[in-house]
């Protein structure tokens, strides 16, 4: 499991999370919901060590992945986004570089080395993962620019897949894509429940109440930090939240 502890984080001196604990469980999807600006982005990318990459930005607090803290001292950065994969809002692929050479790119980032038998292997695999394989098993040597919209978002997936990551993150993964993507993106998420702790932010809550375990509920009054209001099974949160604040986010009020 992945473990966010009293995460209080700053860019500067303006504080944008304030004590947020959450504790997401292997083997589930934890969504992340709330209106623009409460922090979302902010926390996920916090559970990477993404955070750190902002000059201003400082945080208090910890994450432990299982029992180990991803921010101690003698943690190596490479390990921590190593072990915990992340994929953003808009498709990132390198569009120049062939589909097969983006499936395996991040071996090269975490200094991993394999042969060319390892590398078609974890090719297929990862593919298999994302269930893009059957899409683009012809042309795994064409340029990833070539491919929709959804079928780069599913590479990404599966580049993020291919490093056996045991957390993938995931920042609105399906609004730039349209319906049948979303929906390929959706089911795959549901394939990979099982092989890894997903943790998804997302402003549609038809999709929160369709791919997640868990919810959490986060707010940040005008000029406040964010905190999160509410959290616990989602299908109880969605049907009887105990917020009012809650009860008035899902039910689309504000
Ligand atoms: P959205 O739903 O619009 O993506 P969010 O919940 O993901 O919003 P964050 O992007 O985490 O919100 O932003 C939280 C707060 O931190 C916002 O007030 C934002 O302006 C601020 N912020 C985010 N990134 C930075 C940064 N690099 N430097 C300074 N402030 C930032
Ligand atoms: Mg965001």
């Amino acid at each position: 499991e992945l473990r966010a502890d009293e995460i209080t984080a700053w860019f500067g001196d303006r504080k944008v999370l304030d004590r947020v604990s959450l504790t997401m469980p292997a083997g589930e999807v934890t969504a992340l919901i709330g209106p623009s600006g409460c922090g979302k982005s902010t926390f996920l990318r916090i559970l990477n060590r993404m955070h750190e990459l902002v000059p201003s930005a400082s945080l208090s607090g910890r994450v432990l992945l299982g029992e180990q803290d991803v921010y101690a001292p003698d943690q190596r950065l490479t390990d921590a986004r190593r072990r915990i994969g992340m994929v953003f809002q808009k498709p990132n692929p390198f569009p120049a570089m062939s589909i097969y050479e983006n499936t395996i790119a991040a071996l090269d980032l975490t200094g991993q080395k394999a042969d060319r038998a390892t590398k078609d292997f974890l090719v297929e695999d990862s593919l298999r993962k994302a269930s893009l394989w059957d899409e683009v098993r012809d042309r795994l040597h064409q340029p990833a620019g070539g491919l929709s919209g959804g079928q780069q978002q599913r590479l990404c997936i599966a580049r993020a897949m291919a490093i056996a990551p045991q957390v993938l993150l995931m920042d609105e993964p399906c609004s730039a894509l349209d319906p049948t993507s979303t929906r390929r993106v959706e089911e795959t998420i549901g394939e990979l429940r099982e092989q890894v702790t997903i943790v998804i932010v997302t402003h549609n809550m038809q999709q929160a109440a369709r791919v997640s375990d868990q919810c959490a509920f986060f707010l940040a009054a005008q000029n406040q930090p964010g905190v999160i209001v509410e959290y616990g099974d989602t299908e109880a949160m969605f049907s009887d939240p105990q917020d009012p604040r809650t009860h008035d986010y899902v039910n689309g009020r504000f």
